[in-house]
């Protein structure tokens, strides 16, 4: 790499994406005026970790503080202006207008490269929410507000509006201090982003624990008494008292202080980037949740708010700025992951729902598979769904579920989709295999195979929900557990061979039926119904997820 000629670079935002591009710059560029322009009083802190600390997880508030200006100043040599808010650009000036906030006085920055990394704003509901114990959670302000709400005003119940990854994590963090905790959300699931049948074992386990979870219904007013909330109405009618109120109900981008300079902004409201995250000015960067990114499953412009694309666009934008070059932006999959109590649901890439709103083609399979080997105490089922294209089988995109090992198998799975991985390529991975870690055949592999097998005509598995009227339904589970757990809506209609007994009993069913075979997950029919595919039934699919995703999917349709 040639020696970098002195230039100034302006950083503005000084968390995630800003502090990454700013240390980046530095190590590239030894030469440089590096200036991180901050309007709160802190940069490089956690953001991921803030609701750990009010729940007390992380109890030591100073952990949360990655990087003081100190540290920057003195290990970096980066200058850090924090209660500096940059209010514009002047694109023809190569400059800055700057807001003092501790003294209301402006000045001018001049830059030869600019870096924006403004982040994103809580989204408020259209509602008065103007009371002294609603919050919203983005910052260390905010998240000493919450903290010492729970620590001094010792209250007993909260409601949580919104049900994405900042609510659950709340949530769980809430019932962990103690508090009786209320989740609303508007859709008719948690976790919307993901499947519903895929979300539901994360409404089980907040009902487990005592959340009461209000599903398909807003909030349509804040009651107030004194200037504090003391209530949340809900738009079913429904009001419920309460001492705390946290708004999740997502994010924008901080998109004005581009788009007032003429910046071009994206589809979805991002500011627009090309591969080496600049904006239409070449000499201005946007990185982070203010940015646009492009999605890895469709090609397209897409916001991504999360932490990883975040520090590696930041990375790469300061590189390139201190350089002039630098590796292009890789395609974001929106990986992501939460942990709501003992449950965690990780995706990556499209969900069912996501393809069908793009209207792009797509097929799926679910399974149900073991943490690690089934005869090694402690093994843990996870539910994996991978989505995938019908005609080249390239991966499109996973969920899963699960209390234990989660993490591991969708990053597997992001991570063959960056290489635009098939479904083939993931049943021939050579992944790590003992016992205690995994099986011989993962759950990674199970899923590839179910898949594979659907695209050699092998297999043919129909969706969880599938209307299941007019088909012969054979259920190929033992007794007992069809007697325990019989596959909702449809007991009537079902005939119930045990898989052991199908070849003898095969003159039960007529080969001529449209026919949908069941099991507990997706197993054991897919067996069955490759005996009957080879004894003259044409039309035969197994039912994908078996009688668990089938119970999961019916479970989340009654719950409110
Ligand atoms: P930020 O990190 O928000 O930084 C933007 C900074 O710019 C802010 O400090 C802001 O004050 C400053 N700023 C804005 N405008 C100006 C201006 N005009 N002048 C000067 N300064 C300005 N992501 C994950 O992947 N995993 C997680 O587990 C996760 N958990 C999260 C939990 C919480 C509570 C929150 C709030 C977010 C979480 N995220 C998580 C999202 C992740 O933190 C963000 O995607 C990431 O921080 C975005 O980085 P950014 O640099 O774009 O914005």
């Amino acid at each position: 790499m040639p020696d970098p000629s002195p230039l100034t670079i302006a950083i503005v935002g000084g968390v995630a994406g800003g502090a990454s591009a700013a240390t980046r710059a530095r190590r590239c560029n030894e030469h440089a005026d590096i200036i991180l322009f901050e309007k709160d009083a802190h940069v490089s802190f956690a953001n991921c970790g803030l609701p750990y600390y009010i729940g007390d997880e992380i109890a030591d508030r100073s952990r949360l503080l990655v990087a003081t200006p100190k540290l920057f100043r003195d290990r970096f040599n980066i200058d850090v202006r924090t209660r500096q808010e940059v209010i514009a650009i002047d694109r023809d000036a190569r400059s800055i207008r700057v807001c003092d906030r501790e003294t209301g006085g402006e000045y001018d920055q001049s830059y030869d490269k600019l870096i924006l990394a403004p982040g994103a704003s809580p989204i408020v509901p259209p509602i008065d929410v103007d009371a002294d114990n609603v919050y919203t959670l983005r910052n260390l302000e905010d998240t000493d507000l919450i903290r010492s709400c729970v620590d001094d005003g010792k209250p007993h119940h909260a409601v949580v509006v919104g049900a994405g990854y900042i609510g659950l994590e709340m949530v769980e963090q809430l019932v962990r201090r103690g508090l009786g905790v209320a989740l609303v959300e508007l859709q008719d699931q948690v976790l919307p982003l993901m499947d519903r049948e895929m979300a539901e074992p994360l409404g089980a386990t907040l009902r487990d624990h005592g959340v009461s979870v209000h599903l398909g219904t807003g909030i349509t007013a804040i009651e107030t008494r004194n200037g504090r909330a003391v209530g949340v109405r809900l738009s079913n009618g429904q009001m419920i008292e309460t001492d705390l109120v946290i708004l999740g109900i997502g994010v924008r981008p901080n998109s004005r202080l581009a788009s007032d300079a003429g910046l071009d902004t994206g589809p979805t409201g991002g500011i627009r980037t090309d591969e080496h995250m600049r904006t239409s000015d070449p000499d201005i960067y946007a990185v982070g949740d203010a940015a646009e990114y492009v999605y890895g499953p469709t090609g397209q412009p897409m916001r991504v708010p999360l932490a990883g694309p975040a520090n590696r666009a930041g990375r790469l934008a300061g590189q390139h700025a201190a350089t002039g070059g630098a590796p292009a932006m890789a395609p974001v999959m929106g990986t992501a992951i939460v942990r709501v109590f003992d449950t965690a649901a990780g995706m990556t890439g499209l969900t069912v729902k996501h393809a069908e709103r793009l209207g792009i083609e797509h097929r799926s399979v679910t399974i149900v598979a073991n943490s690690h080997a089934g005869y090694y105490p402690g093994a843990k089922p996870i539910t994996l769904k991978l989505v995938y294209g019908p005609d080249t089988g390239e991966v499109l995109g996973a969920q899963a579920t699960g209390e234990d090992g989660v993490d591991k198998r969708i990053d597997v799975i992001a991570s063959a989709m960056a290489f635009r991985g098939t479904v083939r390529d993931l049943a021939g991975l050579d992944l790590a295999y003992a016992p205690p870690f995994g099986s011989a055949k993962d759950p990674v592999h199970m899923a590839a195979f179910a898949a594979s097998n659907q695209l050699d005509g092998m297999a043919d598995f129909a969706p969880c929900d599938t209307d299941l009227a007019g088909k012969q339904v054979v259920d190929v589970r033992t007794l007992k557990e069809v007697q325990s757990k019989p596959l909702p809506g449809v007991e009537a209609q079902v005939v119930h061979i045990p898989l052991d007994d199908l070849r003898d009993r095969l003159s039960e069913l007529d080969p001529a039926r449209s026919t949908v075979v069941v099991c507990a997950s997706g197993l054991r029919s897919y067996v069955a119904a490759r005996i009957l595919k080879q004894n003259g039934f044409d039309d035969v699919v197994g039912l994908s997820g078996g009688q668990t995703m089938r119970r999961r999917a019916s479970l989340q349709e009654t719950v409110s």
